[in-house]
């Protein structure tokens, strides 16, 4: 094992526990384990991910599988995620991804379930990739080939969308960068939820939007 993936281990699992403390991923592992998270090894073929039914309140760095970019496992006694093809098939069609966030949040999973798109709204702090907004791919199901290329071919030119009935699923440079985009992906998705409550959600002026995209794109903030 290279000091490479040691340390992608540790950064995964730190960011588990992250996920698991801001309530991104609430399941016990008792089941599934409430979405998988992965990164892929820059320069190889290889892909860490989690392995499944596994908490990630509680998943330790050597808990991680290494999978090559088909899925097949090349070490780890654990089983892989079961959604490790939507993974894989992400990471084969999108060469700048460097990792995968998957999750089922609150949030994100009604607004899926209720088939409303995520808005560009207005809010402090807009990430960059959601100002778009945020797609919904049609439901397929879970752990098949049919739901990593249906969410494959929503991510072809964004960062994020939602799966019908079924979460969210973004990508990012590192694993610190899709943790931050899920987290912004649950954020929008309750401010926007709780805007319609009370009123239509304000949507940013394109002209802004644009801008701020020709600013990250610049910053080379997005994948
Ligand atoms: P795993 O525990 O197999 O990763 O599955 C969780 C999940 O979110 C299935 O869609
Ligand atoms: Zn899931």
């Amino acid at each position: 094992m290279s000091n490479i993936e040691d340390d992608i281990r540790d950064r995964l699992a730190k960011m588990a526990k992250r996920m698991w403390d801001e309530g991104l991923t609430t399941r016990t592992g008792l089941y599934w384990g409430g979405g998988n998270i992965s990164m892929r090894v820059f320069g190889t073929d290889r892909v860490l991910i989690k392995p499944t039914g596994f908490s990630f309140g509680t998943i330790k760095p050597e808990d991680f599988i290494v999978v090559d970019i088909h899925g097949n496992v090349l070490e780890g006694d654990n089983k892989p995620s079961s959604e490790t093809p939507m993974h894989t098939t992400i990471y084969r069609r999108r060469s700048d991804a460097g990792a995968v966030v998957h999750t089922h949040p609150l949030y994100a999973d009604v607004m899926g379930i209720a088939g409303v798109e995520l808005l560009p709204i207005m809010f402090s702090g807009p990430h960059p990739a959601l100002l778009k907004g945020v797609k919904i791919a049609p439901w397929r199901p879970g752990g098949t080939q049919e739901i990593a290329d249906i969410a494959a071919d929503y991510l072809k030119d964004c960062s994020a969308v939602l799966l019908q009935y079924h979460g969210s699923i973004v990508i990012g440079k590192d694993i610190e960068g899709a943790f931050h985009l899920a987290s912004k992906v649950e954020e929008l998705a309750k401010k926007q939820w709780m805007a319609m409550q009370v009123g239509k959600p304000g949507i940013l002026p394109e002209e802004v939007r644009n801008n701020m995209l020709k600013r990250a794109k610049e910053r080379g903030m997005l994948v």
